[in-house]
């Protein structure tokens, strides 16, 4: 029987074909929920490996039974970004594409999601051509649309609960600017923010520029409601606990000498408890119903709402497991805890529809004497090694350390 130390072993020797795939998925780069054929790529090459492939909701899950014992989930987003490539390579992306509003946009794995699909197809492979190491069921999950919070539910209304095994342990990981490639970082609890966007319009009542008297002036409407509402994290949310109100956008009007009818405000919240991100919303929308009655606004504000991302929330249990596998895989030294990230992921709605505890860790995707710019960044370039050895090393350790012999 091959030993699973053995197997992480030769994982290195996958290198060829999984950077040939890197760059061949990073220069042909699809938006979120058009990603065809970056799913028919997927699923040929589980195919070949022997997986059963199921198509959901835009996704591909493939499955792998072998024998008795427990199921694993390891699951890989493999949407782009609109974004033009600014990294100069010479596999960027020079791709474009129609977004959901009908605009021609650029597009660039701008967040890594070709990276992870190489590193889990590198899993898959692995955990195909070791089957006598291991006993149990493996899923191996590759969700579209993660960038627009649509994608992981979008498996899940279309069947994924009752077309798939139910998974014991669910795990996944994103290549991030921190830690250094070749290192991962972990923690349980609270690991990524739960999110929400709000577009919200005011009302006022249109006049000439000369005229307020006759008008109700929306853009100051919207200005005493942005400012007002930076005193909901300041004076709402105890000190010691996270929130986030951005007002990202805000416009109204178009010349100097007219009073407009209404403005419109974008907002992005963010929190580590579900609680704490309903009591910002809550708040927001008192104060933006009586700054519209202090303003003497003539119709209801309108609120909608887009871009929900739930809490990711790691196991205590599972992430023990894992840290201890990551650790035996990759050295202790290169396994560094992880603070709660203020960015947030759909990957946790897959394993609560399952009522499935989950394991979600970062990976380094930059070496020392590069400039590791953020994800979603027209300069992300991760260095592909030792960043796809190692998400390779620590997803097929992450996942052996559940189903080995
Ligand atoms: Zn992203
Ligand atoms: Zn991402």
């Amino acid at each position: 029987m091959t030993a699973v130390p053995e197997i992480l072993r030769s994982l290195p020797g996958e290198a060829g074909w999984q950077e040939e795939l890197y760059k061949h998925l990073h220069a042909n780069p699809e938006l979120s929920m058009q990603e065809t054929e970056t799913a028919a790529e997927i699923t040929r090459r589980l195919e070949e490996h022997g997986y059963t492939t199921h198509q959901i909701g835009g996704g591909v899950v493939g499955v792998l039974e072998n024998g008795p014992g427990k199921t694993v989930l390891f699951r890989a987003d493999f949407d782009a970004l609109p974004v033009k490539e600014e990294t100069g390579l010479d596999y960027a992306s020079t791709v474009t594409a129609e977004d959901a509003e009908g605009n021609t946009v650029p597009v660039m794995h701008a967040c890594g999601h070709d990276m992870h699909v190489t590193t889990a197809l590198g899993a898959a492979k692995s955990m195909a051509e070791n089957k006598d190491a291991w006993s149990g069921t493996y899923l191996a999950l590759f969700q579209p649309g993660e960038e627009t919070a649509e994608g992981a539910q979008s498996m899940v209304d279309a069947g994924l609960v009752s077309q798939l095994p139910t998974p014991d342990v669910a795990l996944s990981q994103h290549v991030l600017a921190a830690p250094e490639a070749g290192k991962v970082a972990i923690t349980d609890g609270a690991a990524l923010s739960t999110a929400v966007s709000v577009k919200i319009t005011v009302y006022g009542k249109g006049s000439h520029g000369s005229m307020p008297h006759l008008g109700v002036d929306p853009v100051v409407l919207a200005a005493a409601i942005v400012t007002r509402l930076q005193t909901v994290v300041a004076r709402e949310i105890a000190p010691g606990d996270f929130g986030v109100v951005t007002v990202g956008s805000l416009q109204a009007g178009s010349k100097a000498n007219i009073i407009p009818d209404h403005a419109v405000l974008r907002i992005n919240f963010r929190a580590y408890s579900e609680e704490i991100r309903q009591t910002l919303v809550d708040a927001v929308e008192r104060i933006v119903r009586a700054e519209c009655e202090a303003a003497r606004s003539p119709r209801e504000p309108e609120f909608e709402y887009s871009d929900r991302f739930p809490l990711t929330n790691n196991s205590t249990e599972v992430t023990d497991v894992v840290r201890e596998a990551l650790q035996a895989a990759l050295g202790e030294e290169n396994v560094l805890p992880m603070s709660p990230l203020t960015a947030s992921e759909d990957f946790s709605v897959v394993p609560d529809a399952f009522g499935t505890p989950y394991c979600y860790w970062g990976f380094g995707g930059f070496t020392a004497d590069q400039d590791a710019v953020p994800n979603h960044n027209p300069k992300f370039a991760p260095a592909i090694q030792p960043t796809m050895t190692t998400g390779t090393t620590a997803a097929v350790a992450a996942v052996m350390a559940f189903l080995a012999k």
